[in-house]
């Protein structure tokens, strides 16, 4: 099995490629990691603060016969980028003996969950802190190190077409995620750098009220399919944009919400 696995990395659509997955402890960006480590990628499992939670991403994917390492950097706060970098540029050299990044995700993100009433400037500042204004320094700083057809995919949100106002706050901060989309990809389309969002629904992120069935059948209720997302359905989509097959498509949303936002 061991051995099956790992010849199944060495012919991957992304062997001898690196990735970096903010916010790959648990969640999308776990998947994420986990499936990118499948295709043959070396994955940077990134987190704030949880190293157990990393740790255990990583575990999984060497278990596969994959290769990924931890990295711990809290988004959000003064240094915060640098800090990221740091950690990631020492694990790629050890590993590769090189830091180039091929293929970055922006996915590391917190909700709101409040009333817009409710939202205080604090809670708008946390949240623009770490889902719009991490995810620009991210890519600003890691240009330094993608190469010419290198990839950006940042986790954008269905909250930025579908209108929830218990989230207003938050779906602004992936508003600004999108436009980072946009005008980066005009920015690098001379580098063959293909930057790309990716527009989850309701994904199960193994939060508690995806233990609760009557919730859980009121949320499937959003998609077409009546069922809600799974983080691997999200996965899958970034590996698709990670991968060769991807290279026409750059600036775009990919609405991978299973139908939600179709009315
Ligand atoms: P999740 O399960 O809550 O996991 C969030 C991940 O991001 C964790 O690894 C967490 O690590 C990390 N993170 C959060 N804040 C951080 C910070 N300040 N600094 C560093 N790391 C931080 O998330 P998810 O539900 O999978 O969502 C992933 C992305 O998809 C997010 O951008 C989210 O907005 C988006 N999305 C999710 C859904 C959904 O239904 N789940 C729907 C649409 C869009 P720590 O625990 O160590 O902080």
């Amino acid at each position: 099995m061991a051995h099956h696995h790992h010849h199944h990395h060495r012919s991957g659509k992304l062997t001898g490629k690196t990735a970096l997955v903010t916010g790959s402890s648990r969640g999308i960006g776990r998947a994420t990691a986990i499936r990118l480590a499948r295709e043959g990628a070396l994955v940077a499992v990134h987190c704030s603060r949880n190293r157990e939670a990393a740790d255990e991403t990583v575990a999984t994917i060497e278990k596969e016969g994959g290769r990924a390492f931890s990295v711990l950097a809290e988004l959000g706060v003064p240094g915060d980028v640098h800090e990221l970098f740091l950690a990631l540029e020492r694990g790629l050299k050890e590993r590769t003996d090189a830091t180039t990044l091929d293929i970055l995700v922006n996915n590391a993100g917190v909700m709101g969950g409040v009333a817009p009433e409710e939202v205080t400037p604090e809670l708008f500042d946390r949240l623009v802190a770490v889902n719009a204004k991490a995810p620009f320094f991210i890519v600003q700083r890691a240009l330094t190190l993608i190469p010419d057809g290198g990839r950006i995919i940042n986790i954008s949100s269905g909250l930025t077409r579908f209108a929830n106002p218990q989230e207003v706050a938050y779906a602004m901060t992936k508003g600004a995620m999108d436009q980072l989309t946009l005008h980066f990809a005009k920015h690098l389309g001379s580098r063959n750098i293909t930057v790309n969002s990716v527009g989850p629904g309701i994904t199960n992120n193994g939060t508690p009220v995806f233990d609760n069935p009557e919730a859980v059948a009121q949320m499937a209720g959003y998609s077409v399919f009546n069922r809600v997302g799974e983080v691997t359905d999200v996965a899958d989509v970034v590996a698709f944009l990670a991968g060769d097959d991807a290279r026409w498509i750059t600036g775009s949303y990919l609405d991978a919400s299973g139908g939600t936002l179709l009315g």
